[in-house]
């Protein structure tokens, strides 16, 4: 039977006095005082390595919310070997019975799991319940349902046959194993980024990241309860280089699907060059590795000075500006800098930041105290900057709870500074005023700025404007919105990719991407 083409899963509205409020709440108390123990996991055998490490609250880092346990390069040998006892039986599977484990996980998590996964979202990774909500259950529930049907379509897509010959298309996993690198902003993400794969067959294992491993363990459970086999999908938190090198150097590694930073993926990408002779395959190489991601207006923009204050608002500050689509550069014609600036300053003045469990909250904290401080220094930086530089809104921070960070707006006169340059991943947005007459020079200038290009987007009424930015633009940007915030792509209505140092581009939320986790036998047959 074919499966239905899937509906994107509704957005909760956790409104006070709600069902789901009061279930997530419930939900955080217990999850906040359990301090549970995060096991290594090879072929569904849970290890506690005893190489362990607190896993903290992003806002309130005093509180300990578990204990993760570290995988070492042995058990990453021994997943391995676990992966590849457990493959051909995966891929035997008839493709539909593979589909029900995933299509149960997704009605797991819109139930039963969807006040786990959003809460442990919440309290591991600082979002608030609607950040989580959109991420851990909307997102994650759209990849599982989208990523089967998508499947469903690729594998029926078959070569001509004619009435001498008969020619199929045998969709078969990749050789080796797919190793899967996970960011910690997004729950959704990591659980696309190892069942994807998984879904076309595949074995993985999985590296979440140290900073959601809380989430990623939820991830885990719930794939066995929907009843995944042991051994299709492995859990190995621990030290990135630790768990890395021996996958790499692995010469069954099959594949790798990556989220996360440039310089990581590139040295990744490294490795495998230089490991290239010991592999029985060429791996494929899948990344999504950040953004520099703009929001360009033009003058026609007059007419909704608000909605172009919100979209820079959210776009920059939701998730405290760590998502790789957040807008963290702004191009605003002269005429309209004035009106804008006081509106940005009105609306970030009432955005409140603290404890994610209080749902007045609008903001949480950065992730971790590397993140603190970067964005302290690009803070610095800007305090520094003298006439070059000046801080429109924001600009403090503070780490004694947390790790709160104001929401910062600074105005920028050289549109090549390095805030308006460098992945900082955090609340801080750099605003370039340009003369109105210098349109097209200044979307030139937005092209060639930064060495990403995954998402912008264009506020303008004037059509011919818009076209004209979409034309300069067109390599700027790997999902570029109109009269949008460049966040919140939805699964199956905008896939999700950029270019250049912003990753491979082969569109998460797609068949595009399934695509990479086949390798296709051609069959012909004479009659
Ligand atoms: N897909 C998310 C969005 O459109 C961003 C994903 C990411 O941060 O990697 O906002």
């Amino acid at each position: 039977a074919r499966v239905p083409p899937p509906q994107n899963e509704p957005i909760l509205p956790y409104t006070p006095g709600a069902p789901e409020r009061t279930a997530l709440q419930a939900t955080l108390q217990r999850m906040a005082s359990e301090r549970i123990e995060i096991p290594v996991i090879i072929g569904g055998k849970h290890i506690r390595t005893g190489k362990t490490d607190p896993v903290r609250m992003p806002h309130k880092h005093s509180h300990v919310l578990a204990t993760l346990h570290e995988a070492d390069a042995s058990h990453v040998e021994q997943a391995i070997q676990n992966a590849l006892s457990v493959k051909d039986e995966w891929a035997r599977i008839p493709f539909t019975e593979r589909a029900a484990i995933f299509l149960r996980a997704a009605e797991l998590l819109a139930t039963r799991y969807r006040p786990i996964l959003n809460a442990a979202t919440m309290l591991g990774q600082s979002k608030t319940a609607h950040q989580a909500e959109i991420d851990a259950a909307c997102e994650a529930i759209d990849f599982l349902r989208f990523n089967v049907h998508f499947a469903e379509r690729l594998l029926a897509e078959q070569p001509l046959s004619s009435p001498q010959t008969w020619n199929l298309m045998d969709y078969r996993p990749l050789d080796g194993f797919v190793f899967a690198v996970a960011p910690f902003n997004f729950t959704s993400i990591t659980l696309n980024l190892a069942t994807a794969p998984a879904i076309m067959g595949n074995v993985v294992l999985l590296k979440p990241s140290s900073t959601s491993a809380f989430s990623s363990w939820y991830i885990m459970e719930l794939l066995r309860e929907a009843g995944l086999p042991d051994g299709v999908i492995n859990f190995l938190p621990g030290d990135g280089p630790t768990i890395g090198n021996p996958a790499l150097a692995s010469p069954h590694l099959g594949g790798i699907h990556f989220t996360g930073s440039t310089p990581t993926f590139q040295g990744m990408w490294r490795t495998v060059g230089e490991n290239i002779h010991r592999y029985k395959q060429y791996p494929r190489l899948v990344g999504e590795t950040g953004g520099k991601d703009f929001i360009f207006a033009h003058a026609s923009a007059a007419d909704d000075v608000d909605a172009l204050a919100t979209a820079i608002v959210r776009g920059g500050f939701e998730y405290q500006g760590q998502k790789c689509s957040a807008a963290s550069r702004v191009y605003v014609p002269e005429s309209l800098w004035p009106k804008l600036k006081a509106r940005v300053q009105e609306f970030t003045a009432e955005l409140r930041m603290g404890d994610v469990t209080d749902f007045r909250n609008f903001m949480g904290a950065v992730i971790d105290e590397k993140s603190f401080k970067r964005v302290s220094s690009y803070i610095e930086l800007a305090k520094q900057g003298g006439s070059e530089a000046t801080i429109i809104t924001g600009g403090d921070a503070d780490r004694s709870e947390g790790w709160f960070v104001k929401p910062t707006v600074v105005q920028l006169t050289n549109p090549r500074h390095r805030i308006m340059q460098e992945e900082i991943f955090a609340p801080l947005v750099g605003v370039h005023v340009y003369p109105d007459a210098r349109f097209e020079e200044t979307l030139r200038e937005c092209d060639q700025t930064a060495a990403y290009a995954l998402t912008g987007a264009v506020f303008a009424r004037d059509r011919k404007a818009i076209s004209t930015a979409m034309r300069e633009l067109r390599g700027t940007a790997g999902n570029f919105y109109i009269n949008d915030k460049p966040t919140g792509a939805v699964v199956g209505q905008q896939p999700f990719g950029g270019s250049r140092n912003s990753g491979t581009n082969d569109k998460a939320g797609s068949m595009l991407n399934l695509v990479r986790w086949t390798s296709p036998r051609t069959i012909k047959e004479n009659f």
